[in-house]
């Protein structure tokens, strides 16, 4: 930090860091500040980029004594507030990780992204359960939930935590784990950050060597027979098997490339653990012909790759829900509901197949979505020159539409913007939860997160 930056600090002892503080007086403060989702504005009091363990105990100590709060976000793809009156925390000095193939765990750094880590995996026939995107971190991810093509049988990322190494908000910093610790493990599992800052956390790694899986590609009018035999099949899949199925609807947008500019079509990604967990597409294939198919023996990464989910902060907006089940009625709905001009905003909607081990979680977590059938992701990407209202718009009206159909819980990883951990918890769970920060963050240093304080 220069001198000139030093004397900007809204808070005197952040000026001790050795890592960087930006301030909105700062010329890079705009960029630094920015979450993934460029439609959130969040406008914390300074940026700190904690260089180790000493600033970020300096970091707690400065908010403490200047009362506010301190919000962790290694790359803001959950931000979901305005963080005014917080100091945001940036972990990407935390960038270390290491896999330890006999003990079948990674350790991983708060500030590291999944892209590296399944790189290292590649060629090794292990696993963990990342989400899709290579840019999330394994800290945001884990402490959230997370789902996967793996979840059917690995479960939510969350249960793959094995420990963790925390700093509490009076400055202790030790690894828990479920003998030592089993309330902070048990909100690590998917509050999120509300019981301390992770510094590093052990990770679950799974057998998998012969995994098979690609995409299948569909005319958009197969739509509803698509999404109908998917459905079907999802009653006795073998849980070795993950399947995503999408309804595109693309806009005539020039950014887009030339073979999905203005498309509609439908997918299926799957994932199976290995060939014979694939058994489900023949009854599909039966259902409709795939106008593109791209199977194979595929790695994590592959796999990534293949989802293709941007790498670049856009502005957009999204919902999701989990599903208890999926009537003939819903798709139906879905599709009449989809085909109106009015809902062209909705470029993405996606269903990813629940149940398997996810019934029957074998860590306590907080985030479960046990007995739940589907959960969804709706996408209203932001184009340039669009203005935002139609996009919100088609998001209410598709919510009204599945509003019937829904499940008790949603993973954590899935709330958008402003939304609480109210959708993803029972009343005694959440009561519990509250309690367990209590005990951990009496004074509030940590900013509230999706638990309003
Ligand atoms: C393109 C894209 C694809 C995605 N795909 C999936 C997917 O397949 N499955 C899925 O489940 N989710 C998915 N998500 C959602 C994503 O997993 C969550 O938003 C996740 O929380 C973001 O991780 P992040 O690294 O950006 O964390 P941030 O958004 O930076 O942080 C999110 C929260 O994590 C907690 N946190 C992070 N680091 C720490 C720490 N060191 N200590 C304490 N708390 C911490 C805090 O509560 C923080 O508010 C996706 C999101 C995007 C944008």
């Amino acid at each position: 930090m220069t001198t000139e930056q030093r004397s900007r600090a809204p808070l005197p002892f952040l000026a001790s860091l050795a890592g960087r503080v930006t301030t909105p007086a700062d010329a890079a403060y705009d960029a630094e500040r920015a979450p993934w989702n460029l439609s959130i504005d969040q406008r914390p009091l300074a940026v700190a980029h904690p260089d180790g363990l000493d600033d970020l105990r300096a970091i707690l100590a400065a908010a403490r004594s200047a009362g506010v709060t301190v919000a962790v976000q290694p790359s803001g793809h959950g931000a979901s507030s305005a963080l005014e009156g917080s100091i945001l925390v940036r972990t990407a000095a935390f960038d270390r990780f290491d896999i330890d193939a006999d003990a079948r765990v990674a350790t991983i750094g708060a500030g590291v992204q999944w892209g590296p880590v399944i790189d290292a995996l590649d060629g090794t026939g292990l696993v963990i359960p990342s989400g899709t995107s290579r840019v999330v971190t394994p800290a945001g991810y884990l402490t959230g939930g997370g789902h996967s093509w793996l979840s059917r049988w690995a479960g939510l990322g969350a249960q793959s935590l094995r420990a963790a190494w925390i700093l509490r908000p009076d400055g202790t910093h030790e690894r828990v784990d479920d003998a030592s610790d089993p309330d902070t493990m048990w909100a690590l599992r998917g509050a999120g950050g509300l019981v301390g800052i992770v510094t590093q956390l052990e990770v679950d790694l799974l057998e998998a060597p012969s995994m098979v899986g690609g995409v299948l590609s569909f005319d958009a009018a197969d739509g509803p027979a698509v999404f109908r035999a998917v459905r079907d099949a999802a009653v006795d899949a073998p849980e070795g098997l993950g399947a995503f199925i999408s309804s595109m609807r693309m806009p005539d947008a020039p950014m887009l490339p030339e073979h999905i500019r203005g498309r509609s079509f439908v997918t299926l990604e799957v994932l199976a653990r290995s060939e014979s967990d694939l058994e489900l597409l023949d009854g599909l294939r039966a259902a409709a012909t795939p106008t593109e198919e791209r199977l194979g023996p595929i790695t994590q990464a592959g796999m990534a790759a293949m989802s293709m989910e941007p790498e670049e902060p856009s502005p957009g907006g999204g919902s999701s829900h989990a599903l208890a089940g999926l009537p003939d009625a819903a798709i139906d709905g879905f599709f009449e509901w989809r085909s109106r001009e009015e809902q062209r905003p909705l470029v993405g909607f996606t269903l990813r197949m629940l149940g398997g081990v996810l019934d029957e979680p074998e860590r306590p977590a907080f985030a479960t979505v046990a007995g739940a059938a589907w959960i969804t992701h709706s996408l209203v990407p932001q184009f340039p020159g669009m203005p935002p209202e139609p996009g919100l718009a088609a998001l209410a009206g598709l919510d009204a539409l599945l509003r019937p159909h829904l499940a008790e819980r949603v993973v954590p990883t899935f709330l958008g913007p402003g939304e609480t951990l109210d959708r993803c918890a029972s009343a005694p769970d959440l009561a519990r939860l509250r309690a367990i920060r209590d005990a951990a963050d009496p004074d509030g240093v940590l900013h509230e997160g999706r638990l309003p304080r």
